[in-house]
Parts: structure tokens; C-alpha cells; sequence
């Protein structure tokens, strides 16, 4: 089964591509990895897409272009055991991020909440499993550093650059 009903969606999760910041990458590029990795899309699903293993929703390119991977009632490959009830965004960098993808994310996150409104937004990392049980994931609770920056600041700050993860380039 490779697809789902779009009410199934409650989670929104931001990933970054783990490359470095401000140089040139896009699904075409992040398709090939995860061809590598064995991810594969239903041929089905992909039928109109260049890309046919990538498992993100969505890329944001360091020019703030959006590009489509997935599309949304396909189950992504992005987020371990949180797959099924969500979409996953990429943004191409590591932890510092341009002006135009920051401006494309939150274009990007507030259409995705105005169609899943009850929808939760989250980075990867925010995924991590809660060990000590008290509710928070916090930063010693970390399975990776995926997005490389704290979404809930983000959303707090009404989805402003956040400074230190602001790349300054044009
Ligand atoms: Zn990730």
C-alpha cells in the first residue's frame, strides 16, 4: 500500500538534506541518493514525476524554488514510523539556510496548514524517542540534529528567519 487518505495526515515534518549550506542541490540530486538507499515509489504514483525514489513531499532549493517529490497522498520515506500520517519538506542545506528558503517555507507550511489545518509541525529531530519520559524531547534526547534548527522557535517567531541559521546570500 502505498498511498492513504489525506485525512490520515496530522504532521508536517521538516528535514534538511544534510548538504553544505548554500551550494546547489535538488530532488534530482536527493532522488539519486535515495535510490542508493533503496527507497522506491510506486511506479503508479510516479508515473508523471522525473523522480521515482525520492521520499520527500517537497525540496526547497537554496534559490527558495519548490519542487514536488512525492505527492501528498503518497506515503513518504522520510521519517521512521511517523511515514504514514505525514508530509515530509526538505530544505537543501545543513543548518544555515537562505533568505528565499525561508521565505518558501513558510509560504510552503501555511498552504500545507490551511489544507491540514490540525496538522503539527515539527523538525526531524523532534521525531527522536522521549527517553526519559517527561514529555520533551530535548537536545539529549537527539537521534540526529535533523533540521539543524529548532522548528517550534521558528513557529513561535511567527516563521521569521531565525538569525544564527540565516545564510547571508543573495
Ligand atoms: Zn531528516
Amino acid at each position: 500500500m502505498s498511498t492513504r487518505p489525506l485525512d490520515r495526515i496530522n504532521e508536517i515534518i521538516i528535514h534538511c538534506a544534510a548538504t553544505p549550506n548554500g551550494k546547489w542541490f535538488t530532488a534530482f540530486d536527493i532522488d539519486q541518493w535515495h535510490a542508493k538507499r533503496g527507497f522506491k515509489r510506486d511506479p503508479r504514483q510516479a508515473q508523471y514525476s522525473p523522480h521515482k525514489h525520492i521520499g520527500y513531499h517537497f525540496v526547497i532549493g537554496i534559490k527558495g524554488g519548490v519542487e514536488i517529490g512525492r505527492n501528498q497522498y503518497e506515503i513518504g520515506a522520510h521519517c521512521q514510523g511517523r511515514n504514514l500520517s505525514s508530509i515530509g519538506i526538505c530544505l537543501v542545506g545543513t543548518d544555515k539556510f537562505t533568505i528565499r528558503q525561508w521565505d518558501a517555507l513558510k509560504a510552503l507550511v501555511l498552504a500545507l496548514l490551511m489544507k491540514f489545518p490540525n496538522a503539527h509541525v515539527l523538525g526531524h529531530r523532534d521525531t527522536s524517542p522521549d527517553a526519559n519520559g517527561d514529555g520533551h524531547i530535548d537536545r539529549s534526547e537527539w537521534t540526529k540534529t535533523c533540521p539543524g534548527f529548532d522548528v517550534y522557535t521558528w513557529l513561535r517567531g511567527e516563521m521569521q528567519p531565525l538569525p544564527p541559521h540565516l545564510l547571508d546570500m543573495p
